[in-house]
């Protein structure tokens, strides 16, 4: 049986990150990933705020070489004639960094974790956990199978959940929920030959209203292009024919996407992921914590994905080193640990819920070119600067005061579409009846 200091389960860019910044501080760190690297992940687009994470990490240079530059995020409305605005992100507070990359996440994942393993790292790939024992003499016992079916055993004094949307240890804890503010599915694929934008448009991310929801297209650096749609899990439930014939019916209905994608060949088959905005009413405990999807999962609109998992994971460093060094004052570091998650999460989320009402969509697709500075504030926050001294809750308050001005100007249409979008799907986790702690819903 093997022992270390910190056990972490999964090695995506959660797990490689607290694995790569507690393996340079000295700690003895084994991160156990079920599959092979490199693996195909969705979700390729990152944000500018996670370059400061890279350069610490010191993989930017890496990140770079495969990434394509992306500048801001384009939206594009069909109840607007087609028009379109983009969102630069130059025009955020934090002129530091005015742009993000768009990566392929096998090739990126990859990075991060042979970056792990070059701090020091124990990294153990096709090895995937199957039981964790929080209490076995004063240890966490973690059970995990390797490809041949053999059982490996470690003890550690204590474990990091990065295990994504398996989400390890609030299914075993009997703590994750189902989001019912939000539910929506997704169905993807890559493609060839679809037209890109132009010039220092060309890595920008496309998002395209339409009526199940809306679509993505994100620019490879290859020429590919990452196309996905994000509706309700009623629409996805149609679905009787093959995937890869369903995602195209599906661009269909949108002539803007079409448009963009009539010489499209699609490269890869089509998956589709149902059900899935959840969250864990435990966060951390004694001597675990979740970090990146394991916790929370919103939504992809704003591409936040990632850079959530990263900047957990850089602050679940404080909360780990505080209980193996004992620290007293260690509850306040774990309460921190929370706030600041949660923070970040109820930022993004009351847009990401409000995403399809007109009255958002009519916000998005009239800039208010920066009007009581509430355009740098929506761009600081797409740019993912939920965290730091940039604060701009004010501004967003002015946003929200007249999303609510637009939605009662134009209510029954609101409240129509509202409706529509009002989550009927059952809680498909939870065992347990007790009420969450913790809920994401804000209205
Ligand atoms: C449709 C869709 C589109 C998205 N688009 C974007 C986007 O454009 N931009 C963005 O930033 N985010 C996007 N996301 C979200 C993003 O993919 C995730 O937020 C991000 O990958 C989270 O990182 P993570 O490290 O927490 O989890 P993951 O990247 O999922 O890594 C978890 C790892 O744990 C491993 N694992 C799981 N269970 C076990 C086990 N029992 N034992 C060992 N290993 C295990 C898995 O194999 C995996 O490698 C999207 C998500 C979806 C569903």
């Amino acid at each position: 049986m093997g022992q270390c200091d910190v056990l972490v389960i999964g090695g995506g860019p959660a797990g490689s990150t607290v694995s790569s910044l507690l393996s340079e501080k000295g700690w003895k760190v084994v991160l156990l990933e079920k599959d092979n690297h490199p693996r195909f992940h969705i979700g390729e687009s990152l944000l500018p705020m996670s370059l400061p994470i890279l350069d610490r990490l010191g993989v930017r240079g890496k990140v770079e070489k495969i990434g394509m530059i992306k500048r801001g995020a384009e939206f594009v409305s069909q109840y607007h004639n087609g028009s379109s605005a983009t969102y630069y992100f130059k025009g955020a507070r934090d002129k530091n960094h005015p742009y993000a990359f768009q990566v392929r996440r096998a090739e990126f994942d990859h990075i991060l974790l042979n970056n792990s393993k070059d701090k020091g790292t124990n990294v153990l790939e096709g090895v995937c956990v199957t039981s964790v024992d929080l209490d076995s003499n004063g240890m966490c016992l973690i059970t995990a199978e390797n490809g041949d079916g053999k059982p490996i055993e470690w003890k550690a004094r204590y474990v990091v959940d990065a295990t994504g949307r398996d989400s390890f240890l609030a299914k075993k804890l009997g703590t994750r929920r189902s989001n019912r503010s939000h539910n929506t599915s997704a169905i993807y694929s890559h493609f060839k030959d679809v037209k890109r934008r132009q010039g220092d448009d060309e890595g920008n991310i496309s998002i395209y209203w339409f009526e199940e929801g809306w679509f993505w297209m994100i620019p490879l650096s290859d020429g590919t292009m990452s196309v996905g749609a994000v509706c309700l899990p009623e629409y996805l439930q149609n679905c009787k024919k093959d995937l890869d014939q369903f995602l195209l019916d599906t661009i269909s209905r949108s002539p803007d996407v079409s448009r963009r994608m009539q010489n499209a060949r699609m490269t890869i088959t089509t998956k589709a992921t149902g059900n899935y905005s959840y969250y864990s009413d435990l966060l951390v405990g004694k001597n675990h914590i979740l970090i990146g999807d394991a916790f929370a999962f919103i939504d992809p609109v704003f591409s936040s994905g990632v850079h959530l998992a990263l900047t957990s994971a850089t602050h679940a460093i404080d909360v780990i080193e505080a209980t193996l060094n004992g620290i007293p004052k260690l509850p306040s570091i774990q309460r921190e640990y929370e706030r600041k998650s949660k923070h970040g999460l109820k930022t993004l989320s009351w847009f990401i819920y409000r995403i399809t009402q007109p009255a958002m969509q009519n916000l998005f697709m009239a800039p208010r070119r920066n009007t009581f500075g509430i355009e740098e504030a929506v761009l600081s926050m797409l740019a993912g600067d939920l965290y730091g001294k940039n604060t701009v809750d004010f501004q967003l308050l002015l946003f929200k005061i007249l999303y609510y001005i637009n939605f009662c100007a134009q209510w029954k249409k609101n409240w129509t579409a509202y409706k529509h979008r009002r989550p009927k799907a059952k809680d498909n986790f939870s065992s347990s009846m007790s009420l969450p702690r913790f809920n994401l819903r804000l209205w």
